[in-house]
């Protein structure tokens, strides 16, 4: 049902030679069969400019000397606040009409970690996820307890009213009366970026499937499933199946390729994504390694996606299309 579209970014000469004190940076707003109609087409002007203000406000950091975490964090949070996106405010509903969103950061340089799981009030569940790794003894909290941490820590909530709205309903109620229906699209959002000295970082975000179980947690907080940062190797955010990327150890699998095969980034995780495809499992990832090379593979028919490197132009696709310079 999903047409394989290979997608690492064009002009990968250019991107090979970026390395030293060179910065990068990329992020996802989700893939699946997103329409190509008349009506999609309008809309699709403000996808790139949210994926641009997520790519931008990164991009200051990095620019300014900032740290990849800080960049991942930030890129993460500005898609979170835009209802468009499945996670923070734009999150889907579960089947008995609640939102519950997972998080995750990872920092390269030590493989620290902090994940949030089933939450519902901080308006950005990421930054939530960066409490739990800087402020806590542990790597991934769930429900009451992770909003009692969250309180406790001075996280920004805001009330339910936030994080609702129509479309997404809408969205529910349909999934409601065809259950066995494919999910139209995943609407995760993710950033990995290399900061100036040479440090990798990813972060995920996401409001889960529509009509999920209550309870049900996905590949996004999971370490090595929806999220990876090692410095040894590479940052990697994905979204898709999460059932499929949970079982397959998706992100960290890339990293495997990398450390134990030799393979290149663009190899291993255009490799990773076709066998999670052929399991029937299918999605995207946006990565970036040790040398600032990006790769940006998915095997459904479209991923909102853009990357920025040091002094280049913002860049964003949503298709198999050239991506479209700022
Ligand atoms: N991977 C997410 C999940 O399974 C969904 C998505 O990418 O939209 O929760």
């Amino acid at each position: 049902m999903f047409g394989a579209v290979p997608c690492i970014i064009p002009e990968m000469s250019q991107v090979e030679r970026l390395t030293g004190t060179g910065f990068a940076l990329a992020v996802h707003g989700g893939a699946g069969t997103i329409p190509r109609d008349q009506a999609s087409l309008s809309c699709a002007a403000s996808y790139h400019d949210g994926l641009r203000r997520a790519l931008a406000a990164g991009y200051d950091i990095l620019a300014a000397g900032g740290s990849a975490l800080d960049a991942v964090t930030e890129a993460v949070a500005t898609l979170e606040d835009d209802p468009l996106f499945n996670a923070g405010r734009g999150s889907v509903f579960t089947h008995a009409g609640t939102q519950e969103m997972d998080a995750c950061v990872m920092d390269g340089i030590n493989r620290r970690a902090g994940a949030v799981a089933g939450v519902f009030g901080p308006r950005n569940p990421v930054r939530a996820a960066r409490a739990v790794m800087e402020r806590s003894r542990h790597v991934l909290l769930i429900g009451a307890g992770a909003l009692a941490f969250c309180r406790g820590q001075g996280v920004t909530f805001c009330e339910p009213g936030y994080f609702h709205s129509e479309a997404r309903w809408r969205e529910l109620q349909r999934a409601l009366e065809h259950p066995d229906s494919e999910p139209p699209q995943y609407g995760t959002v993710g950033a990995v970026a290399r900061d100036c000295r040479g440090n990798l970082a990813a972060g995920t975000s996401t409001g889960g499937m529509t009509g999920k179980a209550p309870g049900r947690v996905g590949d996004t907080p999971i370490i090595g499933a929806g999220t990876y940062a090692d410095n040894a190797t590479c940052a990697v955010s994905a979204t898709g199946h999460g059932e499929f990327f949970i079982r397959h150890g998706a992100a960290f699998a890339t990293t495997a390729r990398l450390r134990y095969a030799g393979q290149s980034l663009d190899l291993a995780a255009r490799a990773v994504i076709d066998e999670l495809a052929a399991a029937g499992g299918s999605g995207g990832v946006v990565a970036v390694d040790r040398t600032g090379v990006l790769a940006l593979p998915f095997s459904t028919a479209g991923m909102y996606r853009g990357y920025v490197r040091d002094g280049g132009a913002i860049h964003t696709a949503i298709y198999d299309e050239p991506y479209r310079p700022e």
